[in-house]
């Protein structure tokens, strides 16, 4: 029967295709009702300046514990939020809970929401997070709306304008994951970010001597300087790594060695211990 294998291979890979398609539609139907269902939790990650080491902010990540799949990795979710558009409610529910929780923070921190290019592209999005600062108190200044490179590629235009309501309602923007995309300079000429994250797998390679991390990271550094922005690393995982992106200059500091994103309840006793101890 070797031969109507090969002759029907199709009939082959064709159920493995469909376990795949059936599986996604599964987790899109359970990804619709996972805030309802109580199953959306953000998670925190401290960000630190790099020479006093003080949390000057925290990034807000969404955790996806669901009652039928059990955890499920943003890498998986996140994707798939964003093709199916669920992302627009998703995302204003992570805007909401994020404000909330750091209006609860001293003043002095401040909160960093991923924003995909679906949400940036809701003709209503500024209005959105005017609403979020208005329901929890939060003033603009302590929100930062991180951005990946790839919300240029598809409306370019619009994106910008959006961002740029942002900015001029006093939020902050960061460019995040900064190298791994379509790098195009043109928008650094025009937009003023706050921050640029250079992402952690430059952050990894210089760690391991590479020449080109090293090199691209120098120049990011001196670039951001010249332009007024701050840099942040991402992904420090030791005090090595950590005192060599402090020696390249990098203005912040995320990553494990300085903390992993932790629920709420961390965060808030970590800022309220960190003040009362100063
Ligand atoms: P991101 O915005 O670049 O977030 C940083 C990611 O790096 C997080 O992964 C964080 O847990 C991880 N990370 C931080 N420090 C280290 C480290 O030292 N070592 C290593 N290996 N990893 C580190 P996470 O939480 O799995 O999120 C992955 C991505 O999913 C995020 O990347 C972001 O693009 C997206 N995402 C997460 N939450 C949201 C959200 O609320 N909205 C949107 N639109 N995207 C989100
Ligand atoms: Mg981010
Ligand atoms: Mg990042
Ligand atoms: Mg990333």
């Amino acid at each position: 029967k070797a031969k109507d294998e090969g002759g029907n291979s199709h009939f082959q890979y064709m159920p493995a295709l469909h376990a795949h398609a059936e599986e996604r539609r599964k987790l899109e139907g359970a990804l619709r009702h996972a805030i309802a269902n109580d199953e959306m939790e953000l998670h925190f990650q401290p960000v630190v300046d790099a020479r006093s080491e003080h949390i000057v902010s925290f990034e807000a990540l969404l955790r996806w514990n669901s009652k039928e799949h059990g955890p499920v990795s943003p890498a998986k979710f996140i994707p798939l939020a964003e093709d199916t558009r669920l992302i627009v409610p998703v995302g204003d529910w992570v805007l909401r809970e994020a404000c909330r929780e750091a209006a609860r923070w001293p003043d002095e921190i401040k909160v960093a929401v991923n924003v995909s290019g679906e949400q940036l592209l809701e003709p209503a999005f500024a209005s959105t997070i005017v609403r979020a600062l208005a329901e929890t108190g939060l003033p603009a200044h302590r929100l930062e709306v991180e951005v990946t490179e790839s919300v240029f590629l598809r409306d370019g235009r619009t994106a910008r304008q959006t961002l740029e309501e942002i900015m001029a309602l006093g939020c902050s923007i960061a460019l995040d994951d900064f190298g791994t995309g379509y790098s195009s300079l043109g928008y650094l000429r025009t937009l003023r970010f706050s921050t640029i994250k250079v992402d952690r797998s430059f952050v990894q390679g210089a760690a391991q001597d590479s020449q080109e991390s090293l090199a691209i990271i120098r120049a990011v550094v001196a670039m951001a300087h010249s332009l007024d922005m701050s840099t942040t690393a991402e992904g420090v995982e030791d005090a090595e790594q950590a005192a060599l992106i402090r020696e390249l200059g990098c203005t912040k500091i995320q990553g494990y060695y300085f903390g992993r994103p932790m629920p709420a309840q961390e965060a808030r006793s970590l800022v309220v211990k960190g003040r009362q101890a100063a």
